[in-house]
């Protein structure tokens, strides 16, 4: 592969471009990393040229979110409207076994090939992969990007419940839009991204909620779950929240913290099970407890003005208990499983668990535990969807709408 010519000192006079993939926790993010000097774009072309361009540099085996995100940049880059010369491009790496790892090198193949040779890849990881490209993490942009998400959760929670039940259409959008706008300038102006801070806000965001005019009626409770790609992104999943909500359902879609938590949570996990770095272990484990602490305090809010709160992530670890071990820890691993469960157990029984093509790990722990969940939990209506370039939106939202129909009968029941 060619030099590049960049340096990391020189980052901040690059324009970073980022698929965005969870549109509320995103946006605040890009808050978080414009407030510490990085100039940072989310990407969110949609068109479906995105997988076609991605599989003219991908092989069609690779999994399907590297294909839409590589796509999606080489479709920003040749669009005209980035200058080479002073663009980035950054993506984020879980660290793990799976292949996301990896992303990194199919992305920089993919730049050479079509001449954009010149242009850095960054990435964005807690585990000190690609340590000369990676943003440097300090504590106060841990502690903004720890913010954006928690307040992203939140709000994008918010957001869901109350655009289900608005009496005037638009109001809950006016009214997340209204907070985003609020928490990124805090961001931008270093405000209120302290945990104490966090605490304060987390009640009056919520209470300011209660002002959207709601009407509370019987509906279809549908939750999403699957791999973080497909299940957040609209390019991934075909806007399938979009597609629910005009179905008339509930939609809930478990927060992004839940699967950082779970990132930190397997390193303790690595140590419990194979004594690996124990010391690690011991610092992820109080990390852990603050995180969750925060994400407790916004569930007890938003219980105490009546709306949904998730299970302590303490709690949702729990949950696979006798049908999935947490040594399975490979894509969403446990998660996935534990997040069906906290679902069906919060009421949410109809669930579609996104799978992208040549996702291995998900497909075991999404759609290879469907059978256990139903044994234990006969309410579960559960229905696995692949996600691939040459799928069809009409078959997909066919076997959804199946999914549905039988949601409709157990609700009339
Ligand atoms: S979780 Fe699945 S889709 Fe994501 S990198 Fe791993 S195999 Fe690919």
């Amino acid at each position: 592969m060619k030099e590049t010519g960049f340096e990391m000192k020189d980052v901040k006079e690059y324009t970073i471009l980022v698929p965005n993939m969870a549109f509320n926790q995103f946006t605040l993010i890009q808050a978080a990393l414009l407030s510490e000097g990085y100039h940072v774009e989310l990407l969110s072309t949609a068109s479906a040229e995105v997988a076609q361009m991605g599989l003219q540099y991908v092989h069609n085996d690779t999994c399907y979110p590297a294909v839409l995100i590589i796509g999606q940049f080489i479709e920003a880059l040749r669009s005209g409207r980035y200058d080479p010369d002073s663009t980035a491009l950054a993506i984020t790496q879980s660290g793990g076994g799976c292949r996301a790892s990896n992303y990194i090198k199919l992305l920089r193949k993919a730049l050479d090939q079509a001449g954009f040779h010149q242009i850095p890849v960054l990435s964005f990881n807690f585990s000190g992969l690609e340590k000369d490209m990676s943003l440097k993490l300090t504590p106060k942009l841990i502690g903004k990007l720890v913010a954006a998400v928690e307040y992203g959760d939140l709000i994008d929670g918010l957001y869901h419940e109350c655009k289900a039940y608005e009496i005037n259409e638009g109001d809950a959008r006016n009214k997340t839009v209204e907070w985003l706008d609020q928490v990124s300038s805090w961001l931008l102006e270093e405000k209120n991204f302290h945990i104490h801070d966090m605490k304060k806000m987390f009640p009056a965001i919520v209470k300011d909620f209660t002002r959207v005019p709601i009407k509370r009626t019987e509906k279809l409770k549908v939750g999403i779950v699957g791999e973080i790609y497909v299940k957040f992104s609209p390019i991934g999943n075909r806007d399938l929240v979009h597609f629910l909500e005009q179905q008339d359902c509930e939609v809930r879609l478990p927060g992004l913290m839940g699967y950082i938590e779970y990132c930190i949570a397997n390193m303790k996990l690595d140590s419990d099970f194979y004594g690996m770095k124990p010391m690690l272990g011991k610092i992820c484990d109080q990390i852990l407890s603050i995180v969750d602490g925060l994400g407790t305090t916004a569930s007890d809010a938003l219980k105490s003005e009546g709306f949904h709160g998730e299970s302590s992530f303490r709690e949702i670890m729990e949950k696979p208990e006798g049908i999935l071990s947490l040594g399975v820890k490979m894509g969403e691993g446990w998660l996935l499983t534990a997040e069906m469960i906290e679902l069906i157990e919060s009421g949410f029984t109809n669930i579609v668990c996104a799978q992208p093509f040549g996702c291995l790990p998900n497909h075991i722990a999404g759609k290879g535990v469907i059978r256990r969940i139903r044994e234990k939990y006969p309410q579960a209506n559960i229905t696995a969807v692949d996600y691939d370039p040459s799928s069809t939106k009409v078959n997909q939202e066919n076997r959804i709408r199946l999914m549905l129909a039988v949601g409709k009968e157990n609700l009339q029941k």
